[in-house]
């Protein structure tokens, strides 16, 4: 039995402490609510454990707690050398726990370990450390002014943020989350999904473990309905976080918007486009990423490429290309390390992504590619290609969050610009082609808050988290990544000194 062998990672997946309760003020305590949801194993349909389904009075304590250490100053007041150090060794725990949050995240989405393991070992800790480097550059500005006169600016913590975050990455939608909040100076209380509860949960233990002070960063399992709504209407929290879906999105904005008036930032669905242009090369490789790019993780993806919008030249050699690639997208056990493409996350999505395909088949979509969803009983999903021309079928307009790619045709510029722009939402685009005016016109053109930008189909790195960006339209609004995305859980303060020259 190797150490990466199946046996082995059953083995390590038989022994995990579940502990799924509320963690707040450095310790798991009870839930105030006695009803309990089991967490199941979407690729085989066992049950894991039992969560608290939480409570209103579970999100008051976690916010009390933190309201508390935000106003005894035992994180805002450290110096930023200090709070530097710490999130700093926070990265270098996440690497030596990396496995065990690696095993949690697969057993409870379907993720497969080789890619929990990448977002463990190395998304994670880059994005915790990318934070870290900021906090001593969080730079205030100082006025223009005559002598005798001090006038300056500087970003302060807000306060208590209220984090509420989707399952699809649980660990790495955690830390992207929190640890912006943190490096900013808050305090924390993160709601993860209630399908992904136990690496967030982790996550905060490791963080006290470091040195981070009890009822800085606080986490509430739940349900939306429950803990998230407690959240999202309490009076205390200084700013709301959240990731997830359009629909959820707009309900929180109502919610807080009746209760308070505090800021928000909004990271929601996507429907985001690839198009491709009939001067490309290598068709073979661009129909690689394209799918790498639509199907990441089962196509459970925000900023997942799911409207390929093709130049009516390229349609069947791209066509036939990307077929060739769908036996790499064949559901298997997310808990064998050489699975590249695991299961849906749970048998609920799975019926909702069915449904969606079933009433786009109906309006008309037809199969270019893959198979059609077949129910095996299970969460597992094999990829589909479906052509329209109907810009209302569901398949085109809606986000499936699944691995469902909706083609089109277009013939002239100006036609595949406007299709890719023809979406409620505004997350991201792919853009493929050689001709650089095209390549310009797109990157102005194109409405999402990344166009990137290809005439090849390479694996260099982009810039990653560390350039802001910001959603449009139906996807949301605020700024998450960058220096700019630290800055979000600030506010600017101007002092001014009058005194004797
Ligand atoms: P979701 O909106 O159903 O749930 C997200 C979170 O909101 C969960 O913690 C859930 O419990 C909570 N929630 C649900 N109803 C609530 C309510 N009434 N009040 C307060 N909280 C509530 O989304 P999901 O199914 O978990 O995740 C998938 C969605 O997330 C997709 O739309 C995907 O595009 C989006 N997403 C966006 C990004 C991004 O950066 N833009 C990243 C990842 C996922």
């Amino acid at each position: 039995m190797t150490a990466d062998s199946r046996e082995m990672l059953q083995e390590q997946a038989r022994v995990l402490q579940w502990n799924l309760r509320p963690f707040v003020d450095g310790a798991y305590r009870d839930s105030a609510s006695e009803g309990l949801m089991a967490t199941v194993n979407p690729a085989t349909g066992e049950k894991l454990a039992d969560m608290a389904v939480g409570s209103a009075e579970d999100a008051e304590r976690a916010v009390a707690a933190a309201r508390l250490a935000f106003e005894d100053g035992r994180w805002s007041s450290l110096g930023a050398g200090t709070r530097r150090a710490l999130l700093l060794a926070m990265a270098d725990a996440i690497v030596d726990h990396a496995e065990e949050l690696a095993l949690l995240d697969c057993l409870e989405v379907g993720k497969p370990i080789s890619q929990a393991r990448f977002e463990a070992r190395v998304l994670a800790p880059a994005f915790a450390r990318f934070c870290a480097e900021t906090i001593d550059k969080l730079y205030g500005v100082v006025g223009n002014t005559e002598p005798g006169v001090l006038a300056l600016s500087r970003p302060e913590a807000r306060g208590v943020v209220a984090a509420i975050a989707p399952w699809n990455f649980p660990l790495a939608n955690a830390v992207i989350k929190v640890l912006p909040a943190l490096a900013a100076g808050n305090c924390v209380v993160l709601k993860p999904s209630e399908m992904s509860s136990a690496s967030a949960l982790k996550l905060a233990e490791i963080a006290l473990a470091i040195g981070i002070p009890a009822g800085v960063f606080n986490v509430v399992p739940g349900l939306g309905s429950t803990v998230g709504a407690a959240l999202a209407v309490h009076p205390d929290i200084d700013f709301l976080s959240f990731t997830g879906a359009t629909q959820t999105g707009l309900r929180l904005m109502a919610l807080r918007g009746n209760s308070t008036i505090r800021p928000l930032l909004l990271e929601c669905g996507g429907k985001s486009p690839s198009i491709v242009f009939d001067d490309i090369e290598n068709i073979a490789g661009i129909a690689e990423r394209i799918c790498a790019d639509a199907l990441w993780n089962q196509g459970q993806l925000c900023v997942a490429r799911t409207r390929l919008i093709v130049h009516e030249r390229v349609v069947p050699a791209l066509l036939e290309a990307v077929r060739e690639q769908m036996d790499s997208f064949t559901p298997a056990d997310p808990l064998d390390s050489n699975t590249g493409f695991g299961v849906l996350a749970g048998r609920t999505h799975w019926q909702r992504v069915t449904a969606m395909v079933a009433e786009g088949v109906s309006a008309g979509a037809r199969l270019v590619g893959g198979v059609l969803p077949l129910d095996e009983g299970g969460c597992a999903m094999a990829p589909a290609v479906l052509e329209t021309e109907d810009s209302t079928n569901p398949l085109w307009c809606e986000e499936v969050f699944g691995p469902v790619i909706a083609m089109r045709r277009f013939a002239t510029r100006e036609e595949a610009f406007q299709l890719a722009n023809d979406s409620g939402y505004g997350l991201a685009a792919t853009v493929w082609t050689r001709d650089l005016d095209t390549a310009h016109q797109a990157a102005r053109v194109v409405r999402a808050g990344e166009v990137i930008i290809r005439s090849v189909p390479d694996d260099r790195e982009g810039a990653g988290f560390s350039l802001p960006q910001e959603a449009m339209g139906g996807s949301g609004f605020g700024v998450e990544t960058g220096i700019e995305g630290i800055r979000s859980y600030m506010s600017w303060k101007k002092a001014e000194f009058h005194t004797a020259v």
